[in-house]
């Protein structure tokens, strides 16, 4: 099998088991990542953007085996991640850092920003501290703030400020991918562009990869060079930014794009989607998206579509191709 890429992911699968009563019977599973296979290239930006609850972040931490896989395979820099052990998953760890949306979870209140910095940077076994001082105030100005805010504390900064310190923090380890988890969501949006803006700029100096995870269609449209849409679990669209934006296939792709006014494709409506995304526990049948689509066929709850290129690079999983 082909394993380049700095990541490359075939047939992943975590699925949650659900138990129930006095002996814990097992009544199912939540199929949380269902037969998902990608690949980000070295400095590429993959968007991966679904509703709550989809499998997002679950996809997320599988890759860095923070969730075990029920199954599937995973190459980080062409090395099987699934066959690591403890030490080789520790160096990992340090290739690849996620940012999470809350910059709180990886910020220790009690350490000031300069030792939430440092930490990371002791994995390098940077003895000297007078080097390492010097390492804090380069990772801080390559975020934007000032080197002199080391002495200070998480908590007297701003939520975009928190934001560019775990980023500093992240790019400590010199991690050549970033999961980033909706790093912006919970940001004001005059902050995120800037965010944003960051990012994009760290990407281009330091050739850096990103899973860049969102809700969010817009925000991915401006930082991403390929989109994968997914949906209770399955990746459903996956093409190069242009084509997917100017181009899209399945209609739960038309439907999210056609909710953001700016995205909408010229002379379309809105696309109302019918209901709620339903529950992983117990996908429908056939095609999983078949319950809300506005395009669905007999065949679509029968059986499930195969997920496959329909023009060069550009895949969608559904019965209309
Ligand atoms: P997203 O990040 O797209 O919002 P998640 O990956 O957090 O979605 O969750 C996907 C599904 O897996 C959800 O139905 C969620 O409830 C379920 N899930 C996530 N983590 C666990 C867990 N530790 N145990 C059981 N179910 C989980
Ligand atoms: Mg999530």
């Amino acid at each position: 099998m082909n394993t380049s890429g700095i990541l490359r992911i075939e047939n992943l699968k975590k699925y949650y088991q659900v138990t129930a009563g006095l002996f814990s019977k097992k009544v199912g599973d939540v199929r949380a990542v269902d037969d998902v296979s990608l690949h980000i290239k070295q400095g590429e930006v993959l968007g991966l953007v679904g509703e709550s609850g989809c499998g997002k972040s679950t996809l997320g931490k599988t890759i860095m085996r923070l969730e075990e896989p029920t199954s599937g395979e995973i190459y980080f820099d062409g090395t099987d991640v699934i066959k690591m052990g403890k030490q080789e998953l520790r160096r990992l760890r340090g290739k690849i850092q996620i940012v999470f949306q809350d910059p709180d979870s990886s910020l220790d209140p009690r350490m000031t920003v300069g030792d939430c910095i440092d930490e990371a940077l002791i994995v390098h076994d940077i003895k000297n501290p007078d080097t390492r001082n010097a390492k804090v105030a380069e990772l801080l100005e390559k975020v934007g703030l000032e080197a002199g805010f080391a002495q200070r504390y998480p908590h007297e900064f701003s939520g975009g400020q928190r934001q560019r310190i775990g980023i500093a923090r992240a790019l400590a380890m010199d991690p050549k991918l970033v999961i980033a988890d909706e790093p912006v969501s919970a940001l004001d949006v005059s902050v995120q562009a800037q965010v944003l803006n960051l990012m994009m700029d760290i990407k281009e100096k330091d050739g850096l990869a990103y899973l860049f995870i969102s809700h969010d269609l817009s925000v991915v449209k401006y930082i991403s060079d390929r989109v994968a849409i997914m949906y209770l679990g399955k990746i459903v669209e996956l093409a190069g930014k242009h084509e997917f934006f100017n181009n899209p296939l399945h209609p739960y792709t038309e439907a999210l794009l056609s909710a953001i006014v700016s995205l909408r494709p010229d002379g379309k409506e809105k696309i109302i989607l019918k209901g709620d995304v339903p529950s992983p526990l117990n996908p429908p049948s056939g095609c999983r998206f078949h319950t809300r689509c506005h395009k669905v066929m007999p065949v679509c709850s029968q059986k499930e579509p195969e997920f496959r290129e329909i023009t060069k690079d550009h895949y969608t999983a559904c019965h209309l191709y």
